[in-house]
């Protein structure tokens, strides 16, 4: 895996073949991968992700001409983006400038203006695969900014400024999972995120003996009506019944007790809403006590939880998940799950580092003989947040 040193070094290069001129600045910021507490945001739960060794990486300078606008030159070729910075900034075309458009007009708004500027955009956080290569690329944007302006804004705020910029720029109604780890992330640490408090704490995970493996199974099945809608609903509708502001606030017994006043289906779904922030908070337990084992069998149940209460999972999910299990175990995993909106996109595993060749083969291999599918696989340890490689 390439370093994120020689990740600035390669940006630095593209900058300097793009624009004819070394850059002055670099930034990176990190996609993500949720570990466990999936489907909770929406119920005040807690969520464990972590940064990934991926990165949406920013070189620039100043503009050559002196204007006030932002140009950034993406690495992939698609066409760049312009922003002019004296007038107010409005969504518009080509659509991924959305994600920094909005970004900057945040940072407008809080009076921060960093001038004309001449960006190169290189991202190894792959696009659309559910790791959040938008949250990296308003993260990059911001800690840019901030780099340039020579002013640091507050962490949170900076998150909620990026996940603005992704719902009302970009059109994507996403929480703020995604822009608190890419911020706030730490090198060999998990983050534990309350959703309700926005409270944040770093869970150490210093052990290099496990990795997390993160197994696209390159599918994404369109969703038949509204199934991430519906859910929320079905959630709101049992948080009521059970008299509680949140499904947070609700515990098994509750439920249980309930369960005469709600639909088979809405049970369900808060079983799983309930037993899986129960899950997380244990989750984050373990891997303070490097309990690989329990976190492994709480990444199963959460899984089997998403897949038969919660029903957001698919065949090919299932199918690593499945794969995963059979290795077990003695062949390095501990455990395995679905992670993300589900009905596609990856599941991650915890597996032992050392064994990471073999059980990548593996997987691989039985993965393309059930579905005939070529699934995408690595491995990442926690990695840092947004950082400033050249300030
Ligand atoms: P995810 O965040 O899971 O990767 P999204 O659909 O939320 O998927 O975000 C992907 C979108 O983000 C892309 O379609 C594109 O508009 C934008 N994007 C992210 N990274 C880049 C990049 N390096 N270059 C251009 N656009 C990017
Ligand atoms: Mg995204």
């Amino acid at each position: 895996m390439t370093s994120l040193q020689q990740l600035a070094a390669d940006t630095a290069q593209k900058f300097v073949q793009s624009y004819g001129r070394p850059p002055r600045w670099i930034v990176a910021a990190p996609g993500r991968v949720n570990v466990i507490g999936e489907h909770v945001d929406y119920n005040d739960g807690y969520v464990l992700p972590m940064a990934i060794e991926h990165y949406a990486v920013m070189a620039a300078d100043r503009s050559a001409d002196g204007k006030t606008v932002m140009q950034i030159r993406d690495s992939s070729g698609v066409a760049p983006v312009l922003v002019d910075l004296s007038v107010p900034v409005q969504p518009g075309e080509p659509k991924w400038g959305n994600y920094p458009r909005g970004v900057i007009a945040g940072f407008l708004e809080l009076g921060l203006n960093p001038g004309g500027l001449d960006v190169l955009l290189h991202s190894t956080v792959p696009m659309g695969g559910g790791l959040s290569s938008s949250a990296a690329l308003e993260v990059a944007t911001a800690t840019l900014i901030e780099t340039v302006a020579g002013k640091k804004i507050d962490p949170v705020t900076k998150a909620l400024l990026c996940q603005k910029a992704e719902n009302d720029f970009a059109g994507v109604p996403c929480g703020i999972m995604d822009q608190f780890v890419s911020v706030m992330g730490r090198q060999n640490h998990l983050l534990l995120l309350d959703c309700r408090s926005r409270k944040t704490e770093l869970v150490p995970m210093s052990d290099a003996s496990v990795s997390l493996m993160i197994i696209n199974t390159n599918v994404k099945h369109e969703l038949v009506g509204g199934g991430y809608a519906e859910r929320r609903q079905q959630c709101e509708q049992a948080a009521k019944i059970l008299g509680v502001p949140a499904l947070r606030d609700a515990t098994p017994e509750m439920l249980e007790h309930a369960k005469g006043r709600l639909s088979n289906v809405v049970f369900r779904r808060a079983r799983h809403a309930i037993s899986e922030i129960e899950r997380t908070v244990h989750a984050a337990e373990g891997v303070r006590a490097s309990n690989w084992p329990t976190v492994g069998q709480l990444m199963y149940a959460s899984h089997a939880s998403l897949r038969d209460d919660y029903e957001v999972s698919c065949r090919e999910l299932d199918t690593v998940v499945e794969i995963a299990e059979d290795i077990g175990y003695k062949g390095g995993i501990y455990g395995c799950r679905m992670t993300g909106g589900g009905f596609g996109g990856c599941a991650v595993a915890l597996v032992k580092t050392e064994l990471v060749p073999a059980i990548t083969e593996k997987i691989a291999a039985e993965y393309k003989k059930k579905t005939k599918i070529t699934a995408t696989i690595f491995v990442s340890r926690p990695a840092a947040g947004a950082t400033v490689i050249k300030g």
